[in-house]
């Protein structure tokens, strides 16, 4: 048996600390950027939430699609029909990530920290920002569960488009339906593949009704060798990307971050039904993670990339 370490955050910086532990794996969620400024699309004020269709390029029937489940703007087969409405809707974040608006966070840096001290084995992101490559977190550690808005290519051919140019394609011929930038066009035209010339160009981010990549599922089969399971900002509602939780083995310790316990329908266990479960608490993923780092001794490490922070994270790690 190893030994069992306290069920609390205490619990899990001895057990990191302890030698015992040696293989790290962690599931991120919107959760993790959002101290960056990148709201939680499915949260009040987020995308979903303040979707007008009737600002979108589309047909009356679309329009009605989304209004009843803002979710068909990335549908699969919405896309197919029509590419506004997804580059309308994400305009903003597609340009956004090319000028890097967003910092990466505390929550994003430890798993870098992780990496430097030998003991992260993979991340599994359900992020489609990219801002745990800002880390300079080894990028073959990384999958992106639902994608990337940092890649882009042809849904029909599979033709490969440097980010830079789509960008400059995203300026000139996607409408901003935030009214936000003046240089952009007041109507929409379509983006053409270069090599088959179908209107299907996007950032390589996963549709709802699209397959995840294949390296997610080839993947899982490595949790079973995990002594740390770390959940981070997701309500771990996203099929099958929560299924991470469940293929650790039965002894593996796992690390729940995220403002309400989530995740019981999955098995997860919590206060004096826990065996294995611990709850950061009532907390954001970038206190928990400076708990954590303080716990650990890591405090050096902040230090050193404190001026690469989001202004949210520089309030808290200021005494440091
Ligand atoms: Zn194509």
């Amino acid at each position: 048996m190893k030994p069992r370490p306290s069920l609390d955050l205490a619990g899990t910086a001895e057990f990191l600390k302890s030698g015992a532990c040696k293989s790290v794996y962690v599931l991120t969620g919107a959760g993790a950027s959002t101290g960056a400024g990148i709201p939680d699309f499915r949260s009040p004020g987020g995308m979903y939430d303040s979707l007008r269709p009737e600002l979108i390029t589309a047909t009356e029937a679309q329009r009605k699609r989304m209004r009843m489940d803002p979710v068909n703007v990335v549908m699969k087969d919405m896309f197919f029909q029509n590419q506004f409405p997804y580059l309308e809707v994400r305009r903003p974040f597609i340009l956004g990530t090319q000028q890097q608006q967003w910092k990466a966070t505390l929550t994003h840096w430890f798993m870098r920290f992780l990496e430097e001290e030998g003991l992260l084995k993979r991340l599994f992101t359900q992020n489609i920002d990219g801002l745990d490559y800002q880390t300079g977190i080894s990028p073959e550690l990384v999958t992106n569960v639902h994608g990337s808005l940092a890649r882009v290519s042809c849904e029909g051919c599979g033709y490969e488009m440097p980010f830079d140019d789509f960008c400059a394609q995203v300026r000139t011929n996607v409408k901003d339906i935030y009214r936000t930038d003046p240089t952009a066009p007041a109507e929409s035209s379509n983006i053409n593949c270069p090599r088959c010339n179908a209107p299907l160009v996007k950032p390589n981010t996963v549709l709802f009704g699209g397959s995840l990549p294949s390296a997610f599922f080839e993947q899982l089969d490595d949790l079973n060798g995990a002594d740390l399971l770390i959940v981070a900002g997701t309500s771990l509602v996203v099929s099958p990307a929560n299924s991470v939780v469940m293929y650790v083995a039965k002894d593996c310790l796992r690390l729940i971050v995220n403002k309400e316990p989530v995740g019981q329908d999955l098995g997860i266990r919590y206060g004096k039904d826990a065996t294995r479960d611990v709850w950061a608490g009532e907390v954001s993923c970038d206190e928990a993670f400076l708990d954590l780092i303080k716990m650990l001794g890591w405090q050096d490490k902040v230090r050193k990339i404190k001026h690469l922070l989001p202004e949210s994270n520089q309030a808290m790690v200021k005494d440091l």
